[in-house]
């Protein structure tokens, strides 16, 4: 079969081999992209319609004991001007966002050592006090069955924690200290705790081909999240993969669309790191089967410091205005924003 036969195939069943997912990755013609982004298109409106669901991030610390070889809050780089909000700050995040229509709160940080499960609990239940209809969503790295299982009982409703790659030699290569075992088996924890689970990767890599990309979809196929970020590699000069190439917006939006071809109903946002490669990257994303946008509502002094990646969109700008020009691109391109929770279809009965 060639390319269009598989990506037919592909968008009928829902899944594909490795090889022939490999196939695709690696021969894929600038027609077949053609049909590939409008096959995922076509996707996603099946299940999402016009609307694209409205996140509001608060990036609430950039201290980590992590020593990831791509991230610039890792915690080996000396340049990294750290922070985190207190309480009042993350609550006054909140109040802002909920003045502006978001019902789901994505908070973000490094593995921050401060924020144990007595202080992250007690801020997740005042959140939930406040504004019971909130969704929240947390992305604070790898813990214990124990701490999720917390978290998930004071209110988070979701978690986001990317498996990065999946492939173990490139997983264990830019993650000293770290296990690819042991991510995996946070993901599954996750699940098994009822939590809404976003898993997700980074396109271009060190050593990552075709069949690495493959492979991630593989597994996400595999493991079933609800939520599938990805995005470029953005190489940062103050880290040890700082010279390396990256990642390209054509390559990533392929693996956008991909990835919706194969989890149909999946939530797949549009990055903030598409949005820096090019300033109309997340609109093809949304053109290529993304539905998700997540715009900043942390305080414009900190969102420069949580640099996992240099010139990140969107640094000097407020919430509001954020919150405007993202429903003005979106509104450009023939969608339209959902400001409510968005949960996904497994969970929306709640
Ligand atoms: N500590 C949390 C959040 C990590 S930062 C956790 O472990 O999940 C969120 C995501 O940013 C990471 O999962 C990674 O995929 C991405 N990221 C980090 N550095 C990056 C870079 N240089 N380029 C592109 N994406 C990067």
């Amino acid at each position: 079969m060639n390319v269009q036969e598989l990506l037919m195939k592909l968008y009928k069943e829902n899944d594909l081999t490795l090889e022939e997912l490999t196939f695709i990755i690696k021969n894929i013609k600038e027609d077949d992209q053609q049909l590939l982004f409008n096959l995922a298109l076509k996707t996603k409106k099946v299940h999402f319609g016009d609307s694209v669901y409205m996140r509001g991030l608060i990036e609430f610390s950039n201290y980590c004991k992590q020593n990831c070889s791509y991230c610039g809050i890792r915690r080996e780089n000396e340049k990294a001007d750290r922070y985190r909000l207190s309480k009042e700050q993350i609550l006054d995040c909140c109040h802002e966002g909920y003045r502006l229509g978001y019902r789901t709160f994505v908070m973000q940080g490094g593995e921050d050592a401060y924020f144990n499960d007595h202080r992250l609990t007690d801020i997740i239940k005042s959140i939930k006090e406040i504004y019971p209809d909130v969704a929240i969503t947390l992305s604070v790295g790898e813990r214990s069955e124990e701490s999720y299982k917390k978290l998930h009982d004071a209110g988070v409703d979701r978690y986001l924690l990317r498996h990065e790659t999946a492939s173990k030699e490139i997983y264990e290569s830019i993650h000293p200290g770290m296990r690819f075992e042991n991510r995996r088996d946070c993901l599954n924890t996750l699940k098994k705790l009822g939590f809404q689970v976003g898993a997700g990767y980074m396109v271009g890599l060190p050593n990552q081909g075709p069949k690495e990309l493959a492979m991630d979809l593989k597994y996400i196929k595999e493991l079933q999240p609800h939520m599938v970020g990805i995005g470029p590699f953005i190489p940062n000069e103050d880290t040890p993969l700082g010279s390396y190439t990256g990642g390209t917006l054509n390559q990533t939006i392929i693996m956008v669309a991909l990835t919706r071809l194969m989890l149909p109903n999946v939530l797949l946002p549009s990055t903030t790191a598409l949005g820096t490669l090019d300033s109309f990257g997340r609109e093809q994303a949304l053109n290529a089967g993304a539905n998700v946008v997540m715009p900043n509502l942390s305080p414009t002094d900190f969102r420069e410091k949580y640099a996992l990646y240099k010139n990140k969109i969107c640094t000097g700008d407020e919430a509001a205005h954020c919150r405007g020009c993202i429903e003005g691109k979106i509104n450009k391109i023939g969608f339209k924003v959902d400001m409510s929770r968005g949960d996904h279809s497994q969970f929306s009965t709640k």
